[in-house]
């Protein structure tokens, strides 16, 4: 069975070290479902003190790194300061570095491979723009975005990987995904690594959805066969982030 997955990206939240650490201490006295594995994704300037503040049996991980180990990339963080650093995830190919920050998913699959040889381990996102969903493109998208890091983690180890199926339209709108879309969505994911990567894989890689996820829409969401945990925005700063790793309960 695939480890039920919560993952809280703070994108580039919360706007002091005050607020930073009232969310920790939240989380920390929160009652947390024992059998889920959850990782926060704080900015990187609070990853080494959430790190270390936060209670053991959540972990963080970091919204980025490069795709070189070191040297005249300013700006950047290597995948090997993080691994050096503790800092077990990274989440990679988020529809913002995408979109805003042009990275390609040529790109995002060099970064995976990089940042799994280097120790960490990756949650990687997909997902489809409205347009695409309404013009029916959504599954061959997602595979589009998929293909190069397959073709790159041919020898990789999958279990280092999360999939996170994000579709654009859903990401900080308010609109999620009703509970068979996102099904469907991870159902065809599942079906693409059986056929790319292997049959094995595809039954032990977990599939998050993220977009809009809330303590109300969790539960049903979490229902499906397929969705094996989610990667919450917004609703990662409140406190009904407890709530959503406790959706199966
Ligand atoms: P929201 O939960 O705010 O829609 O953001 C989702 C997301 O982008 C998580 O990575």
């Amino acid at each position: 069975a695939r480890q039920f997955f919560v993952g809280g990206n703070f994108k580039m939240n919360p706007a002091s070290r005050d607020a930073k650490r009232k969310l920790v201490d939240a989380l920390n006295q929160a009652t947390l479902d024992p059998s889920v594995e959850v990782v926060i994704a704080p900015p990187s300037l609070y990853l080494l003190p959430v790190a270390e503040l936060v209670r053991n049996n959540v972990k963080v991980a970091a919204q980025n790194c490069y795709v070189k180990l070191s040297g005249a990339f300013t700006g950047e963080i290597s995948p090997a300061q993080l691994a050096d650093a503790g800092i077990p995830y990274v989440i990679l190919g988020h529809s913002e570095r995408r979109t805003i920050f042009h990275e390609s998913s040529e790109l995002v699959a060099e970064k995976t491979r990089v940042a799994l040889d280097n120790g960490l381990s990756v949650i990687l996102c997909v997902g489809e723009t409205l347009q695409e969903r309404e013009a029916n493109r959504t599954a061959e998208v997602v595979q589009e975005q998929l293909k190069p890091v397959v073709k790159l983690l041919k020898d990789a180890d999958w279990a280092k990987v999360v999939i996170a199926y994000e579709p654009v339209w859903a990401i900080g709108t308010g609109k999620v995904a009703t509970s068979a879309q996102a099904q469907q969505a991870h159902a065809d994911i599942r079906a693409f690594l059986a056929q790319s990567v292997s049959p094995a894989v595809a039954e032990s890689t977990r599939i998050i959805y993220g977009g809009s996820v809330t303590a109300a829409n969790c539960r049903e969401l979490a229902t499906q066969p397929d969705v094996d945990g989610f990667l919450v925005g917004g609703a990662s700063l409140k406190p009904e982030f407890v709530d959503i790793v406790n959706a199966r309960q």
